[in-house]
């Protein structure tokens, strides 16, 4: 089998006929296929002009997303879960939910001697705003996944309890006439945390207008509650969404809050383990599903969870590098 895979500016899998990269930050030639797994800049190259000549496909929804955030996406083609497409007549490629936000997707390579999923970012624990849980891509050969928080520090703990705790936060915070604000991504953490206040909160919230942006690209696709407490005057918001920290805002004192999984680990100041990847027991979990002869790591903790993988789980497993790896079963 003359198969490898490395990581350089994306995922890199070779076959002696085909070459594609996951996640790729920079566009080149000589590459059959990319495949973007969801829209969040560190999985995409910033689009330019002559992007229209490669082969990149993403879902719908991530390509909305990008299009919201950097003014167009036409370079970008659409592939759709349950409608796989053939390349080179033996190459069937399939996309599946990753829970991670809103579009994002795994993919499936598949050539009828070697079955592999690449997870892109994961999150296979309970959130409002990803339309769609994680799939599992059973009985895969190779399996390639993200180790964002694939070290034993990193345990989440109950989601709605999170849920619960950040509200608390929130409410007491307007409750002393400070102004609440919670600092996360500009797509999939913003519209999560919107989603939670707007199912279990009338608390009024102005988004940070990048985050609005985006918001649109969620209400397109149904997403409940991510629209819900928002207010277009800002004067009467008690909760401010944005990307950015903010200590005074429109003249108000502004109390910030983080939410992210770094948390855990003292690198996000205040704030709550919101996170929209899987903790370590989940990703260890994820993988046992899976039932792959085969693991890659790659991301934050790769070596770690690699190591985990093998000693905990028996499944041989290695991070990926910037070196090739041969594939062999
Ligand atoms: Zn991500």
């Amino acid at each position: 089998m003359d198969v490898r895979l490395r990581y350089m500016d994306g995922i890199e899998l070779e076959f002696q006929d085909f070459r594609v990269i996951f996640d790729p930050l920079k566009l080149k030639k000589g590459v059959d296929l990319f495949l973007i797994s969801h829209a969040h800049s560190d999985h995409y190259s910033i689009p330019k002009s002559s992007y229209t000549s490669f082969e990149v496909y993403s879902s719908p929804e991530t390509k909305d997303i990008i299009a919201a955030r950097h003014g167009a996406a036409g370079w970008i083609r659409e592939i759709r879960m349950g409608k796989p497409i053939l390349f080179k007549d033996r190459y069937q490629v399939s996309a599946y939910p990753s829970g991670h936000m809103l579009g994002s997707r795994g993919f499936i390579i598949d050539n009828g001697d070697l079955r592999i999923a690449y997870t892109g970012d994961l999150n296979n624990r309970p959130s409002l705003s990803t339309l769609y849980d994680a799939a599992v891509p059973e009985d895969v050969d190779i399996l390639i996944i993200e180790a964002t928080y694939g070290h034993p520090n990193f345990r989440f703990g109950n989601s709605q309890q999170i849920w619960m705790e950040m509200i608390r936060w929130a409410a007491s915070t307007v409750e002393n006439g400070i102004l609440a604000c919670i600092k996360g991504y500009t797509a999939g953490k913003s519209q999560e945390v919107e989603a939670i206040f707007g199912l279990l909160t009338n608390i009024p919230i102005y988004p940070h207008p990048t985050v609005y942006r985006v918001n649109r690209v969620y209400e397109k696709y149904g997403v409940s509650y991510v629209m819900k407490n928002l207010v277009s005057n800002a004067q009467e918001a008690k909760l401010l969404v944005s990307p950015v920290q903010l200590k005074r805002w429109a003249g108000r004192k502004v109390l910030t809050a983080s939410a992210t999984g770094r948390i855990l680990i003292d690198e996000g100041g205040f704030g709550f383990p919101l996170s929209s990847h899987a903790d370590y027991p989940s990703l260890l979990r994820y993988i046992v599903s899976c039932r792959p002869k085969r693991v890659y790591t790659v991301f934050g903790y790769s070596e770690s969870l690699a190591y985990a993988v093998n000693k905990k789980l028996k499944i041989p497993a290695n991070q990926l590098t910037e070196h090739f790896s041969e594939i062999s079963l």
